[in-house]
């Protein structure tokens, strides 16, 4: 089977969260189980351009003037074929999506133009069987196909229903899809244009990205004003979870670590969790809970619990080493918060890859407070590194993290710590629990073991994306 992957985001060329990390590896996974993936993608600023082959040339109005691009074709380091969109008018640009925490203005016409030389792709340069996009910036593909009839199998994937693509309604003429799609059984939305409604309207078959999240989307608290029309597609809505790349996120073979290990022997760990401190200017103290975090701040991470509970996190004499960059008002407070307790809490504001995995190796948990979390990567990679995740019980959090418990420790599912109610007395109790079983090194050393152990690698999720791709395939050729 062919399957066409389009996608805004792919490690190693560009990546601002965990859609970059899906469509780094998903399509690897699947093409060891036999399918063809390739997968189309802009050529973003940095993006070396060295033997990029150039498979087509596309031409499209968009708005008032006419773009001209090219699409070249590149390989990932694991093998798979890519297909970049270049048109440097639209890409060739210091971020993804924007700068200094504003989005670029011409959105629409990017994705539109990027989705219109995915279907370009399709018709001249290879035919899938499936088309697989992602999130809203690839959504407006099923839109093309459907209004010019062309059968392809679609599937479309919410990897964060918080982004759907809203634009001014005057804007929708930069889609160059005919009014009639402007309406609410199509891109209309409250008076303005949801990019992501193509996706979800147009596609033969939906999913998310955990099973918890695909049924929370169908309530009002968590559907984002789209959970009445998700509801009505419930037939074709799936949740998968992610998968981890055990290749970049292991620590016996991660390249970022001044130390390796495995579940046999944690001595690696620690001097992990000495060089981090170290690296961070935190004191070395072995004995000190080091609790880590690395997120994009904005408020879907629940980073606003942590703020209102520093005082009693404090108090505990943890350690906290916070990586993230995002919303100004939540990077102020925790550089204050690093002021103020400078033996303690350790923040680093940007995007730092190498520290992202050093956090992960050396801190003794965890932290994911989320809001909403639709799978979520990093407890899954905490996991691995013996790291003991704290987390909100929502969408993929819920579907991977067993809560410390009489039961759960005699089963041997226990590996994290998990809190309900959204409030940071629920917060600051659950750690505390963490806290208490990390002074205990038998019950911890267990703990960690039953997550190192785990297998969430994403061979078990491409199975499930393969029997998708039939399903759509099935569901497109009763549509017709
Ligand atoms: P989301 O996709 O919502 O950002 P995930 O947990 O699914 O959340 O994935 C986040 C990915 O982005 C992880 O690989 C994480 O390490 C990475 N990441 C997030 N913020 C940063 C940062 N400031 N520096 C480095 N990596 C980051």
């Amino acid at each position: 089977m062919k399957v066409l992957f389009c996608v805004s985001e792919a490690v190693p060329f560009a990546k601002t969260g965990g859609l970059a990390d899906v469509a780094g590896a998903l399509p690897a996974a699947l093409r060891r189980g036999g399918l063809d993936v390739r997968v189309v993608m802009p050529l973003y600023r940095g993006i070396a351009r060295d033997g990029l082959e150039p498979v087509l040339t596309v031409e499209r109005p968009v708005g008032g003037r006419t773009i001209a691009g090219a699409v070249r074709r590149g390989t990932m380091p694991n093998g798979t074929p890519v297909y970049f969109v270049d048109a440097p008018e639209l890409y060739d640009r210091p971020g993804l999506y924007g700068e200094g925490g504003r989005d670029y203005d011409d959105n629409l016409a990017r994705f539109a133009f990027f989705c219109q030389a995915a279907v370009a792709v399709r018709r001249d340069a290879w035919t899938p069987d499936v088309v697989h996009c992602h999130d809203w910036q690839a959504a407006l593909v099923a839109a093309y196909l459907r209004w010019e009839r062309d059968p392809l199998p679609t599937m479309f994937t919410v990897h964060n229903l918080a982004y759907q693509g809203l634009f001014p309604a005057a804007q929708f003429e930069l889609t160059g899809l005919p009014g009639a799609a402007f309406a609410m059984d199509g891109l209309e939305f409250y008076g303005q244009v949801n990019v992501m409604k193509a996706g979800l309207v147009w596609a033969h078959v939906l999913s998310t990205v955990s099973e918890t999240y695909a049924r929370e989307i169908q309530s009002p608290e968590y559907g984002m004003g789209l959970d009445g029309l998700l509801r009505v597609r419930a037939a074709d809505l799936f949740g998968v979870l992610n998968g981890v790349d055990y290749s970049q996120w292991d620590p016996t073979v991660d390249v970022h670590l001044p130390a390796r290990y495995g579940p046999d022997d944690l001595g690696g760990k620690a001097r992990c969790k000495a060089a981090l401190q170290r690296e961070v200017g935190l004191p070395e103290h072995a004995y000190a809970p080091l609790v880590g975090a690395v997120a994009r701040l904005v408020s879907q991470k629940g980073f606003d619990l942590v703020t209102a509970a520093l005082e009693g996190i404090a108090a505990m004499g943890v350690q906290l080493v916070l990586l993230g960059t995002g919303d100004p008002s939540l990077e102020a407070a925790f550089r204050a918060a690093a002021a103020r307790w400078p033996q303690q809490v350790a923040v680093t504001i940007g995007f730092d890859e190498g520290l992202a995995h050093r956090i992960e190796a050396g801190a003794d948990m965890f932290l994911m407070p989320s809001r909403f979390e639709p799978s979520g990567l990093n407890q899954l990679y905490s996991l691995r590194y013996g790291t003991v995740p704290v987390v909100r019980r929502t969408g993929g959090l819920a579907d991977s993290i067993v809560d410390v418990t009489p039961e759960t420790l005699q089963r041997g599912t226990a590996n994290g710590f998990v809190f309900d109610a959204y409030t940071p007395e629920a917060l600051l109790a659950t750690l505390g629990r963490a806290v208490a079983a990390y002074r205990d090194p038998g019950l911890w050393r267990f703990l960690q073991q039953v997550g190192m152990r785990a297998d969430f690698s994403w061979d078990r999720a491409a199975g499930r994306y393969r029997d998708l791709y039939a399903l759509t395939a099935e569901r497109a050729a009763r549509w017709r």
